[in-house]
């Protein structure tokens, strides 16, 4: 049994002001706490639970009265952090929320560290890790589909799945280990049966692991990077997407020496559009350090907007961009459309890129054209729609691991002594491992305690 949790305390509304304050406290003397605090309007014999009192704040030295707020009082188990817990809803100004909180500590609470109203609640099994960390994901969500993804998590849609996953592995498991406390009883095993049950586990996890492409892209937003020589309007281009100002347009060749970039969103989903400093001749040294530091970064990229000047012949500077983007999924953007067109157009389709759009930064036409293209392509990557989305790369890196080690098991099933019993043991308690850091059996406090620091303190 973990020692008992002392009562911590912390606003919980962001700081500045505001129309009202949250000032919450978690542990066993919470109810104390904001009982000696606490003189309600109206005389009450005792305070029920999960009830908001009208009535003032006031400090017991001295008897004058701080705010006037609402309070509550929550018994356990049916709080945050299925501790004791008392809230204050007091007006949102820093003055009132420190005098307050200076109340509290005065009477033996302690000011929480960050996350750790969560971390309670994740260590009293209320919760567990990949729910815990999908609260931060709520808070954070720029976007419904990211709000809706997230909440999914907290309901544990994820952790339903591992859970599913982990309940197949362990009756395996079971299984194997008694063949190797029993092995007089030559129980006979079925090779191909459990080859079967394996792969079936795997296939399981097969959705989630891919789904984290399209996870990470509603998160981070899809990475778009714009290439091509100088001068074919790439700046203009991602101004005209991003519909500001962002990066310089200079008719002067070579002036986005570094990268530059923007986010636009394209029926819902996020792309991160990255000017880059044009391909071709370099000039001098920075300009040449640009180009380098754009060939470093195109593997990265999911999405690449290939632009060419179509008012000019493709010529050997086009054909040099081209080899460095060539295994990538391209759009060919055709800007410069409101010219008259001197680019062989058909040349483009026979180059293997995803689509072909005519734009001109300078008027606007295609550009809705191209924004189509964008999300059409990302949707085509087999994007959009997984029941179940991944977006943490510490859940995908534990997923994966779990896969691993399954792929190994079926690899050397029936090798070995007791007919492979042993290193099957071996390779599926290391796949329960992977599965257990998600939900947070298996997490290091290393783990822990990094994951909790992201959150805001009062969380
Ligand atoms: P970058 O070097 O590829 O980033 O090109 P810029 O965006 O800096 O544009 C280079 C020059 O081409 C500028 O003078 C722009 O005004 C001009 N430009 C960009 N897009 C278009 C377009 O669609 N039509 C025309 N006529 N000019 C354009």
């Amino acid at each position: 049994m973990p020692p008992e949790n002392d009562t911590i305390c912390a606003v919980s509304s962001p700081t500045g002001e505001g129309g009202i304050g949250i000032i919450r406290m978690s542990g066993p003397s919470s109810r104390a706490v904001l009982r000696a605090l606490f003189r309600p309007r109206k005389r009450v014999r005792s305070f029920a639970s999960h009830r908001l009192y009208l009535g003032f704040i006031f400090d017991p030295a001295t008897r004058a009265d701080v705010d006037e707020v609402f309070a509550v009082f929550m018994d356990p188990p049916r709080t945050y952090t299925r501790e004791e817990m008392a809230e204050v809803y007091s007006h949102g100004g820093p003055a009132s929320q420190k005098a307050i909180l200076d109340l509290m500590t005065g009477l033996g609470a302690r000011l929480a560290e960050p996350g750790e109203f969560t971390r309670r609640a994740f260590e009293s099994g209320r919760i567990d890790l990949a729910q815990a960390e999908s609260v931060l994901d709520i808070i954070q969500s720029e976007s419904e589909d990211e709000l809706r993804c997230a909440l999914s998590h907290v309901k544990g849609a994820l952790s339903e799945r591992v859970n599913g996953v982990k309940g197949a592995i362990t009756s395996l498991l079971a299984e194997v280990e008694a063949e190797i406390d029993f092995p007089e009883e030559e129980l006979e095993s079925d090779l191909s049966g459990r080859r079967e049950r394996i792969e079936a586990v795997r296939l399981d996890l097969e959705s989630p692991i891919a789904s984290y492409d399209e996870g990470r892209a509603l998160k981070a937003g899809v990475d778009v990077l714009i290439v091509g020589r100088t001068n074919v309007g790439k700046s203009s281009l991602l101004n005209a997407l991003a519909r500001r100002e962002r990066a310089i347009v200079t008719p002067l060749p070579g002036t986005t020496r570094d990268l530059v970039e923007d986010t636009v969103r394209i029926k819902g989903v996020k792309f991160v559009l990255t000017d880059t400093a044009g391909l071709g001749r370099a000039a001098d040294a920075i300009e040449k350090e640009g180009m380098e530091r754009v060939m470093r970064r195109i593997p990265e990229a999911d999405i690449v907007l290939w632009v060419v000047d179509s008012s000019q012949p493709y010529g050997e500077a086009d054909e040099d961009v081209y080899t460095a983007i060539r295994e990538k999924t391209t759009i060919a953007v055709l800007n410069k459309a409101d010219l008259p067109e001197r680019i062989e157009a058909d040349r483009m389709d026979s180059k293997g890129v995803r689509m072909v759009v005519h734009t001109s930064a300078l008027t606007g036409s295609g550009l809705d054209a191209l924004r189509a293209g964008l999300y059409e392509v990302f949707t085509d990557r087999g994007h959009r729609g997984a029941a179940l989305l991944v977006t943490n790369v510490r859940h995908r890196d534990a997923l994966v691991k779990a896969d691993e080690a399954l792929a190994r098991a079926c690899l050397r099933l029936g090798e070995g002594p007791g007919g492979g019993a042993e290193f099957l043991a071996f390779e599926l308690r290391d796949a329960l491992a992977s599965l257990g850091a998600i939900t947070g059996e298996t997490a290091t406090e290393e783990v822990l305690a990094e994951i909790f620091s992201r959150f805001c303190i009062g969380k």
